[in-house]
């Protein structure tokens, strides 16, 4: 059994999506783009799973957040994808890939043949297991990477009304979905083992803001140690953490949002990898010319950093996917993509946006101290601002320092900069 496609996408996720629109957009055939998912659903935009899904009240459900609505643009549904005739083929897994015959074999048993493949696998959330406890299949630990993970987190929410909660990891999932529980009344604790939240992006300073804000709403935090052992009831629910500094807490549910790793596994021996991801070139082409990679799993030179880097962010997976399918439907009208890198986060009614490098020497403006306020922070190195964080900027100010990280200004007194704050970006 098999079938033949011109171009392929591996995976169903944000950065499939954003692709499908382009390849739409750029005008392909009926029958000649086909998308393979494990998942059993359309794509969509996961950020929402951490936020508006897990909301007491009005919570977001598809078919309202399907690609591209994050980006304020067209929704594909079910419906959208028949009617431009690209093939979804959902609910399914590839087990192998063979690159040389440019064949993938899925677990129903099907070979699908492409010309060009896209390979959009993201990444996984890893698992308490990979680091020696035991555990994730109790029904109320959970993890947050799609619907499926989501639906259950909705569930363990649901069952632990007034209780407490215990969240493994500190960074953008543990953040967010910590103060998703505090919405829904439940009792947070987060542990990490690194000094401060967000530890891969926020200075101390920064970080301490938003812990000082997260323990007004009630949250606790047990920094510097890691999980150890878990208790199990006679039903195998979770009833106690015990965490390698000797603290006990008695919990009702368990979120764990320690790092992910990017799906690769079905490319090893077959591509060049690198930073843990598959290597591609500023058209996001891999070593094998007939096979691209975008989104989380792909390690892309970004210009600002003078390297490689694989980007875990959905700004990224968006315009990569884009840029992928421009370089492989007009080769000759796409040049080098050019990138600066675009996190955010949005927590209770805190908001947030990053842009470019945090190296350097850093500059802060505005009050950190007040909850509430607006500030920020530039990072200044070789003499130049290449990176800019704000908090609670209007749009007007977010694209201002997202133009001053792309324009890089000379900055010789850091002083001036701090003096100037904000007022810096938007007059660059
Ligand atoms: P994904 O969206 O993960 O899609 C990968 C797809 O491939 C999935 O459908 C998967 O099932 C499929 N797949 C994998 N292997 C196979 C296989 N062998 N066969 C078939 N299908 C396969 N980023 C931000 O910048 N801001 C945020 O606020 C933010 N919030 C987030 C909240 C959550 C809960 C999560 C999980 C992520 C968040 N992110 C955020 C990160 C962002 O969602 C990712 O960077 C983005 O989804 C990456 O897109 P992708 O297409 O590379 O991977």
């Amino acid at each position: 059994m098999g079938r033949a496609f011109v171009y392929v996408i591996l995976g169903g996720g944000v950065s499939a999506g954003y692709a499908a629109l382009e390849f739409v957009r750029r005008g392909v055939s009926h029958g000649e783009l086909c998308i393979i998912s494990n998942e059993s659903v359309a794509p969509y935009e996961r950020p929402a799973l951490s936020k508006g899904y897990l909301l007491p009240e009005a919570a977001a459900r598809l078919p309202s957040f399907h690609t591209c609505v994050g980006a304020n643009e067209e929704r594909l549904t079910p419906k959208w994808y028949k009617e431009h005739g690209v093939e979804l083929v959902l609910g399914t897994g590839v087990k192998s890939a063979d690159v040389k015959r440019k064949t993938l074999l899925t677990t129903t048993g099907e070979t699908i043949s492409y010309k060009f493949l896209i390979i959009a696998t993201g990444a996984r959330a890893l698992k308490l297991e990979e680091f020696g406890v035991n555990g994730s299949d109790a029904e109320n630990v959970c993890y947050l990477r799609d619907i499926s993970d989501a639906n259950r987190l909705v569930n363990a929410i649901q069952s632990s009304p007034g209780g407490n909660a215990v969240v493994i990891g500190g960074g953008y999932i543990g953040m967010e979905c910590a103060a998703s529980l505090v919405i829904n009344k439940i009792n947070v604790t987060m542990v990490f083992p690194e000094a401060h939240c967000m530890a891969r992006l926020l200075t101390p300073k920064i970080a301490s803001y938003y812990e000082e804000y997260y323990k007004s709403r009630g949250v606790k935090f047990i920094k510097g140690t890691v999980l150890s052992s878990f208790d199990f009831d006679s039903n195998g629910k979770v009833t106690d953490v015990t965490l390698r500094d000797g603290t006990k807490l008695s919990v009702d549910m368990v979120v764990v949002g320690i790092r992910i790793r990017p799906n690769t596994g079905l490319f090893e021996g077959q591509l060049t990898l690198e930073k843990g991801g598959i290597k591609v070139n500023g058209m996001f082409q891999s070593s094998n010319s007939s096979v691209y990679a975008i989104g989380d799993v792909a390690a892309f030179p970004v210009k600002a950093f003078g390297e490689k880097r694989r980007l875990e962010h959905v700004d990224s997976a968006r315009k990569s996917a884009k840029h992928a399918v421009s370089s492989i439907m007009e080769p000759d009208k796409t040049g080098e993509f050019d990138y600066i890198p675009f996190f955010y986060s949005r927590v209770f009614t805190l908001s947030w946006q990053f842009y470019g490098d945090n190296a350097g020497e850093v500059v802060y403006y505005g009050d950190l101290s007040a909850s509430g306020s607006t500030f920020g922070a530039y990072w200044v190195n070789k003499g130049h601002v290449v990176g800019a964080f704000l908090e609670g900027g209007t749009r007007e100010e977010y694209e201002a320092i997202a133009k001053t990280t792309t324009l890089r200004p000379a900055v010789e007194d850091l002083t001036e900069l701090e003096r100037q704050g904000l007022g810096f970006a938007v007059a660059v």
